[in-house]
């Protein structure tokens, strides 16, 4: 989170104030969620971030509950059925590039008659297998990619144009690691749905851009709080929205804006992730092991040489004030995440603490 913006929330923690300055006595988090306070609080954050990210007016925003997991149930039982044969499980086709992606597709075995059109594994998920080889079947409802896979670090640089690929299958996106970090091509996209807790604001908010066409066709045994047309027919408040969090993201919005929106971001993530890969790279110590082209600029997972270091590195980096260094337990070495708050100053502390260390343990 930034740090503006958690100065800011914590100002207006007791006695929100409209836009004009105005205090109205409660907090956000005693607002009703249907009084007029919340409603403008939320279509603030929601035309903040159509703007941001360009999102064209025939795509449906949702604000929603479940995160990222939830939501690899969730598109199955709103989207498989899309082109299915009466009587026929839905078909949809993955993409398998990492851990994430893995996980939706296992989850979507209980609603759909899943295939995988092409798959990493074999190589460790150091790589995004070219979309010209993806075995797409004809009658796919979507074909489900994980835009940057957070486990692993691999990112699409760009999305596969489905079409131009001789299909008609609709693209679902798991943005849940790339949202806001760079601009998008909705003109590819079907739907992409992610946690807001990495470049949006805090948990409990899931956000879903779902393009119109795609509604209602959701299975019988949807739960209707999941089912995406009633959710949009109801402007996200079928059910109580996750009000503060909403707020939050507002405030982060907000500040993108401030910051000169995603184009700015971009150019800024790409300069913190190429310092941090340089240095990677131009070690004798540490390793990054994913293809240069589909190297992810959110997270880099990167590995020490002598593993006997891992424990060193971690205390010494805790003391330089260089949090939350440990790769993920399935994959183990290091991970950095350089979300949309990391600065670049931040990133040049990691790299001089890396530098360090590898010349006291050279
Ligand atoms: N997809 C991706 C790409 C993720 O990084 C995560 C969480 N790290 C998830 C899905 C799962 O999201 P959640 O924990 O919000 O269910």
């Amino acid at each position: 989170m930034p740090q503006e913006v958690l100065a800011q929330a914590a100002s207006e923690m007791l006695d929100w104030p409209d836009t004009t300055g105005r205090r109205c006595g409660m907090g956000v988090m005693e607002m009703s969620h249907r009084g007029k306070e919340f409603m403008s609080i939320c279509a603030h954050a929601e035309s903040t971030l159509r703007s941001l990210l360009a999102i064209p007016e025939h795509f449906k925003i949702l604000f929603m509950q479940g995160g990222g997991l939830a939501e690899n149930a969730i598109v199955p039982m709103n989207l498989s059925a899309l082109r299915a044969q009466p009587g026929h499980r839905g078909q949809t086709d993955f993409v398998l590039t990492g851990s994430w992606s893995q996980k939706s597709f296992l989850e979507a075995q209980r609603y759909s008659e899943t295939h995988l059109a092409a798959s990493a594994q074999a190589c460790g998920f150091t790589d995004i297998p070219d979309p010209a080889c993806w075995q797409i079947r004809p009658g796919a409802s979507y074909v489900h990619i994980c835009s940057n896979e957070t486990i692993h670090g691999v990112e699409f640089h760009a999305l596969p144009d489905l079409k131009s690929l001789g299909s008609d299958a609709a693209l679902v996106v798991d943005f849940s690691s790339q949202v806001a970090s760079r601009p998008m091509d909705w003109g590819h996209v079907g739907l992409a749905f992610g946690g807001a807790q990495k470049n949006l604001g805090p948990a409990g908010l899931t956000v879903v851009v779902v393009r119109e066409d795609l509604l209602g066709h959701a299975l019988a045994i949807c739960p209707s709080a999941f089912n995406y047309q009633t959710v949009a027919a109801n402007g996200s408040m079928y059910n109580t929205p996750p009000t503060y969090a909403i707020y939050m993201a507002g405030l982060v919005f907000d500040w993108l804006q401030r910051q000169g929106g995603i184009a700015a971001m971009e150019a800024k993530n790409i300069a913190k992730s190429q310092a941090l890969y340089q240095a990677i790279d131009t070690s004798g110590l540490y390793v990054n092991r994913v293809h240069t082209d589909c190297r992810s600029r959110m997270n880099v997972p990167f590995f020490l040489r002598d593993e006997a270091l891992n424990e060193a590195f971690l205390t010494g980096a805790s003391a330089a004030g260089l949090l939350q260094l440990k790769g993920h337990k399935s994959v183990g070495g290091m991970r950095a995440s350089l979300y949309n708050a990391m600065s670049l100053t931040g990133v040049q502390s990691l790299v001089a603490y890396m530098q360090d260390f590898e010349q006291r343990h050279a």
